[in-house]
């Protein structure tokens, strides 16, 4: 019997108090039980008291709690999926414990995306590639579409629809069809740059599509716009949700893979690989919720796209939806990215429809998120918002300005005058060179905003990849390797914070338990593969490739690459 005191051991054998009173309690009685030992295995009569599970301890690591004073411990222990405790020393474990060494591994917080179109991913015909997104020469996207071969059925289309553009590929064009054909002699093969097109297939996947009626060239390109349109109509006509259950369990796959816990789903409202259909397109991902399969926290945000003063669309949301409903793995939060169609959008100032819209989400109390660029967008609205805080305390609803790449240092003080939360979104990473940079990342960190969080808005005209976006934030460098954003360059703890801390759960009301890792928060964690914060060993551009060892997700692990004993 070891002297050992076990505070672990000691809570499941009385309560599940996290009180104070109750650890005091908790601690006394550990001491006149004196059970465990470090590291010892269980007996099988010791594991029939481990009611409700085991704990899980990562200990002997590096882990960034992404805190205000930036702590960094050494040891994690997660009971229930939340964090019990946090240590500078290894503690002691219990027979109830599993233990995972981490032999002086990094480890973050969770990441989250505050804005990004994850459930309309399901539509996107084929087997989804999204490493594509993470490959800077047609070597590395031949590689990947092989090694995605290996997993996918014989005869079955892969396929890599947005989230990158060729320029970003050394040799600036996409793979030939013949080194397609050599790559994947026995898949169909269509790949489409931003889901708007250019594309090309493998000669299976030419023969395919024009086989459905659309209409691809004979070397396999296909033109942008309306061709690519066809593309997607032609191959999306035979999806049902079977076929979207399993596109977002494999997107899935690939998040918890980079690193991903949570995500801000922003829907789809755009025609095409864009689109959401708001009566059934919520069912497979909420199926898959019932069903305890869901590995990546989603929150939903629901647009409206009125062009007159009926608002027909948003009442019907607002009247028929349960705001801020539902479990931790899937939640309804808010309103967003539209309140209002385009048309009435782009009057600026708002008319009165669309100022309507704003007041309505207020009335009803929902938490907005509003897509916002160009200066003249945010002033119109922020002169809508700035009339109805006095009633309706927007701070408190968690109104949110997003997207942010356009915004002036004048419009970021109005913002943080009423109290707004920003979500700060590298969308413009894959634009043309010439165009604006990313957001002000500088400006907005220094400008004491209430929230600040980090997020991608892809997986379309942007690239979903967190760390993509955490490249550029810290380089301000664009996919075509053009410094477009200098000066407002972050360090590489501030971008992990904008996409991991505790600030992220302000968007979603969950201050108390969504991002970062402290006691009580929900136990999302991520062992990195490489010490992310060691310039060294990771350049700046190698922070495009970082990956999790392993991911865990309200204290289950969803992704491991296999170089940790696990228990
Ligand atoms: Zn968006």
């Amino acid at each position: 019997m070891s002297k050992n005191t076990n505070a672990g051991n000691a809570l499941r054998n009385t309560t599940r108090s996290t009180s104070i009173a109750g650890l005091i309690a908790s601690l006394l009685t550990a001491s006149l039980l004196a059970t465990s030992t470090l590291f010892a295995p269980p007996s099988s009569a010791q594991q029939d008291n481990c009611f409700g599970g085991n704990d899980l301890a990562l200990v002997n690591g590096n882990i960034h709690t992404l805190d205000e004073s930036n702590t960094v411990a050494t040891s994690v222990l997660v009971r229930n999926g939340e964090i019990l405790h946090l240590a500078g020393t290894d503690y002691q474990t219990s027979s109830c414990t599993d233990v995972i060494d981490l032999d002086g591994r990094t480890v973050i917080p969770g990441l989250i995306d505050n804005h990004v179109h994850f459930v309309r991913i399901q539509n996107r015909p084929g087997y989804d590639t999204r490493e594509i997104e993470s490959t800077f020469s047609t070597a590395e996207v031949l590689a990947t579409i092989s090694s995605k071969s290996e997993s996918v059925p014989q005869g079955e289309l892969i396929t890599g629809i947005g989230g990158f553009i060729t320029a970003q590929w050394a040799e600036g064009r996409f793979p030939s069809m013949a080194e397609l054909d050599q790559t994947a002699p026995d898949h169909p093969v269509y790949l489409s740059a931003f889901g708007f097109g250019p594309g090309q297939t493998n000669t299976a996947g030419r023969d395919l599509i024009n086989s459905l009626g659309g209409k691809v060239n004979l070397d396999g390109s296909i033109a942008s716009r309306e061709d690519t349109a066809l593309a997607y109509e032609v191959l999306a006509a035979s999806i049902d949700d079977s076929h979207r259950e399993r596109q977002l369990a494999d997107v899935i796959g690939w998040a918890n893979k980079v690193g991903l816990t949570t995500v801000m789903d922003m829907s789809g409202t755009v025609p095409g690989v864009g689109f959401l259909d708001q009566r059934t397109g919520y069912n497979p991902i909420v199926k898959m919720a019932r069903e305890n399969r869901l590995n990546l926290r989603t929150r939903l945000y629901f647009p409206a796209l009125d062009e007159d003063a009926e608002l027909s669309q948003l009442q019907g949301r607002l009247d028929n939806s349960f705001n801020n409903f539902g479990s931790d793995m899937l939640r309804t939060v808010g309103i967003g990215e539209w309140s209002v169609g385009r048309t009435l959008f782009n009057q600026q100032p708002l008319s009165e429809a669309a100022a309507n819209a704003q007041r309505r989400i207020a009335e009803r109390g929902w938490a907005y998120h509003q897509h916002l660029h160009s200066p003249e967008e945010f002033d119109a609205h922020l002169d809508i918002w700035e009339s109805l805080d006095p009633e309706f305390d927007l701070s408190s609803l968690r109104w949110t300005a997003g997207h942010m790449s356009g915004v002036t240092p004048e419009l970021v003080k109005r913002i943080v005058a009423l109290g707004l939360g920003i979500g700060a979104h590298g969308q413009p990473i894959l634009r043309p060179s010439g165009d604006a940079g990313g957001p002000p990342w500088r400006t907005i960190i220094e400008s004491g905003a209430v929230a600040l969080g980090g997020g991608s808005d892809g997986a379309r005209i942007s690239p979903f990849n967190p760390w993509s976006m955490i490249y550029y934030m810290v380089t301000g460098v664009n996919a075509q390797n053009k410094l477009v954003n200098d000066g407002q360059q972050i360090t590489r703890q501030q971008a992990l914070k904008l996409y991991a801390s505790a600030q992220q759960g302000w968007f979603t009301g969950e201050d108390t338990k969504l991002g970062g890792i402290a006691i009580g928060r929900f136990a999302d964690l991520v062992v990195l593969n490489k010490n992310f914060f060691d310039k060294e060993l990771v350049p700046d551009n190698e922070i495009r490739s970082m990956q999790a060892s392993l991911t865990i997700v309200g204290g289950r692990i969803v992704y491991t690459d296999g170089t940790l004993a696990i228990p």
